[in-house]
């Protein structure tokens, strides 16, 4: 006997993360994968088969989800950020896929009102609107460069004239291998990337804040600390000091290939209410 098809709907999005506890999906136990019967005895996770209580995923989806009447969904995004990082400015593009949904009339503006007041200073989501899958490929495959604000701790003074020269020529191209942090899932091989400086600040003590732009797929922390030489030249060369690590980051920007705004996925959409043949596939 034939399966009946499946139905998925698409909602596309873009999420602002103000917290520095959530990850963009759900984060299960590496040790028990959340596995209903192995997590019973799990001592990684104590049995609750995850590591955080909650992610972007989650939040929308205990919204979404209940609304439309299914607990089964996929969260796609233009790329993700580590869990310590907030991601700020107008938010990251992402979809939502939600399966076999059995309620048909959704108020997507009505949704958006509710996860930004359960949430508020922790997730806030923009411009909810129906879409179709072909979205998910676009913003998987999409190549974006991102801007980042940092706070770069470091280990001497950097000069006023390191500072002013550095900023000369505000785009420099980096040869980076894999981060040890990820070096066992991905290809340890160089790839070359660009790093812009866009401001240079000074904070407490030696301390700076840095509005930096990168070329997709750069390690932006190990760009700035160069990770005992993984990253060439280190961010910490370039402003002349005796090294750095950044301690804080904040994604401020998506933005097209070359660092360029106007290119920028995923214009913001007004939420529209619900035509909702438009997602059905
Ligand atoms: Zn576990």
């Amino acid at each position: 006997m034939n399966q009946p098809p499946k139905t998925k709907l698409y909602v596309e999005g873009r999420y602002l993360k103000h917290t520095r506890d959530l990850p963009q999906t759900v984060f299960f136990c590496p040790e028990c994968k959340g596995h209903p019967r192995r997590r019973r005895k799990c001592e990684r996770c104590e049995g609750f088969g995850k590591l955080t209580k909650d992610s972007v995923q989650e939040l929308i989806g205990w919204v979404l989800g209940k609304a439309a009447g299914t607990r089964r969904h996929k969260f796609h995004g233009a790329g993700r950020e580590d869990v310590d990082v907030r991601m700020l400015g107008e938010g990251r593009p992402f979809v939502f896929e939600l399966e076999n949904p059995k309620v048909t009339q959704v108020d997507l503006a009505e949704i958006e009102t509710e996860i930004n007041s359960r949430n508020e200073g922790r997730l806030e989501v923009r411009g909810l609107h129906w879409t179709q899958k072909s979205r998910v490929r676009e913003l998987k495959e999409g190549r974006f460069a991102k801007e980042y604000r940092a706070l770069v701790h470091c280990h001497s003074s950097a000069g006023d004239e390191a500072i002013e020269a550095a900023m000369e020529d505000p785009r420099y191209e980096v040869a980076q291998k894999t981060p040890s942090r990820v070096a066992h899932r991905r290809a340890d091989k160089v790839r070359g990337r660009w790093v812009e400086l866009v401001t240079v600040e000074r904070g407490e003590g030696d301390d700076l804040v840095v509005v930096l732009r990168t070329q997709a797929g750069t390690y932006v922390k190990e760009a700035i600390s160069g990770e005992g030489g993984m990253t060439e030249p280190s961010l910490a060369e370039v402003l002349g000091v005796d090294g750095a690590e950044c301690v804080e980051l904040d994604v401020l920007a998506i933005l097209g290939a070359e660092g360029e705004e106007e290119e920028s996925p995923a214009q913001l959409e007004p939420p529209r209410a619900v035509d909702f043949g438009a997602g059905l596939e």
